[in-house]
């Protein structure tokens, strides 16, 4: 069975054909620029040239039939015709409290994922023009959509409903709902098998550290507390984001610099975190370069980075009673050795100890714990897209 993955942003669209028979990726690319002008980059896995080309795509229906058109070409296809597509797996960002696991798209889904905008304004109108794109180029397809947000509904009401006025959780939908979810839903089940302990009773970290990070604390496989919110804004500083900060901040820079709420929302987003701090890039490994020549705002950046991840840490093992396993993923958390080492360093106390020689790679699954480390500490890369085909092949196989 060939599952397509999409993933799509308001210019982007994403996408993953997967051979379930055996996991494996057929084919992947990218359109991007959508709406302005086009731009595809299609990668078959099966020997032929990945292609690059200037294409017009004026909508998302566009880009869809341009990756059929290259899916199925003779030059850089990979699969005869469309019917080798069972069915299409959709990233939706925020399922609100409405979902709290993958389903088969319908009418009701479509408007419940329209009801959400609010809570994710970039992000669902624009997976819905993927939802709706795929419906109009292949009708007969079963689509699925996986949310960010599902995995985090799990949590209990102490942890997701914020100290304010209850009536704007009652009447809005104001809680925490966090974001990330299938990645920690991924690497929390590829550590429990690894670790071969039962999911009950398991207690796990997760930290998925890229350029927007997130922690999650999982006891007997569910989350039970994750740092993100409302929005992804809080909680980690991160490549551009500042996460928590004092919300008083907020009106004061309004007054100081005379900028509106939504302005200081996006200096919030986009200039600052580790991008803020350092002045020097939100990538870390340009930060690193820049505090190894000595720059002291770079290092002042990953050092806040890195106690605030131990911070997080520290207060899931309290939330939990302790825990079993701490796992790193994502473009920091599978490549930055510096940081993992970082936000490790110091807690021997605390049972946990990372081996530094075997901590020091890039980008594979690895048990990085130190010898006498009572909690085991693990690297594993995320894949979040083969957690949407398998769920799309799950929810298809089984009709529901
Ligand atoms: P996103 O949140 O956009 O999915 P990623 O998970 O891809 O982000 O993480 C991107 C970040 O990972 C980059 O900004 C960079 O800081 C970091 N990164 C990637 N590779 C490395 C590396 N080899 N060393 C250190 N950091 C890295």
């Amino acid at each position: 069975m060939n599952v397509l993955v999409i993933n799509a942003g308001s210019s982007s669209l994403k996408y993953q054909l997967f051979d379930m028979k055996n996991e494996s990726v057929v084919a992947k690319g990218i359109c991007e620029r959508i709406g302005i002008d086009g731009r595809l980059k299609h990668e078959p896995m099966n020997g032929k040239p990945t292609v690059k080309e200037e294409i017009n795509l004026p909508t998302h229906a566009e880009a869809i039939n341009t990756v059929i058109e290259k899916l199925t070409s003779k030059e850089y296809g990979v699969i005869e015709s469309l019917d080798e597509i069972a069915a299409v797996g959709h990233r939706v960002l925020h399922g609100g409290q409405k979902f709290s696991k993958s389903v088969l798209i319908d009418e009701d889904v479509i408007q419940a994922i329209t009801d959400c905008i609010p809570l994710g304004p970039l992000h669902n109108p624009a997976n819905l023009m993927g939802i709706k794109a795929c419906q109009k180029i292949m009708p007969n397809k079963p689509q699925v959509a996986v949310f960010d947000t599902a995995f985090h509904q799990s949590m209990p009401e102490y942890a997701y409903i914020y100290p304010i006025p209850y009536r704007y959780y009652e009447q809005y939908g104001l809680r925490r709902y966090g974001f990330h979810g299938t990645s920690h839903r991924y690497i929390s089940g590829a550590a429990l098998e690894y670790l071969g302990i039962p999911v009950e009773g398991s207690k796990l970290i997760t930290c998925h550290l890229g350029n927007g990070s997130s922690i999650a604390a999982i006891k007997d496989g569910k989350c039970i507390d994750t740092t993100m919110g409302l929005t992804p804004l809080e909680g980690l500083p991160m490549g551009t984001r500042s996460g928590s900060i004092d919300p008083t901040i907020l009106s004061y820079i309004a007054d100081l610099d005379g900028l509106s709420m939504n302005q200081v929302i996006e200096m919030l987003n986009k200039e600052s975190g580790v991008l803020g701090i350092s002045g020097v890039s939100s990538d870390f490994r340009d930060i690193e370069d820049a505090a190894a020549e000595g720059n002291h705002r770079a290092q002042l950046a990953l050092d806040i980075f890195s106690y605030n991840v131990k911070k997080y840490i520290g207060a899931y093992m309290a939330a939990m009673g302790g825990v079993d396993a701490i796992i790193f993923t994502a473009g920091v958390g599978e490549n930055g050795p510096l940081t993992r080492e970082a936000v490790t360093r110091g807690l021997e106390d605390l049972g946990i100890t990372i081996d530094l020689e075997l901590n020091d790679f890039k980008g594979k699954f690895r048990d990085i714990s130190g010898k006498d480390s009572k909690v085991r500490v693990l690297v594993v890369p995320t894949n979040e897209e083969l957690v949407i085909a398998r769920d799309t092949r799950d929810i298809v196989s089984l009709g529901n």
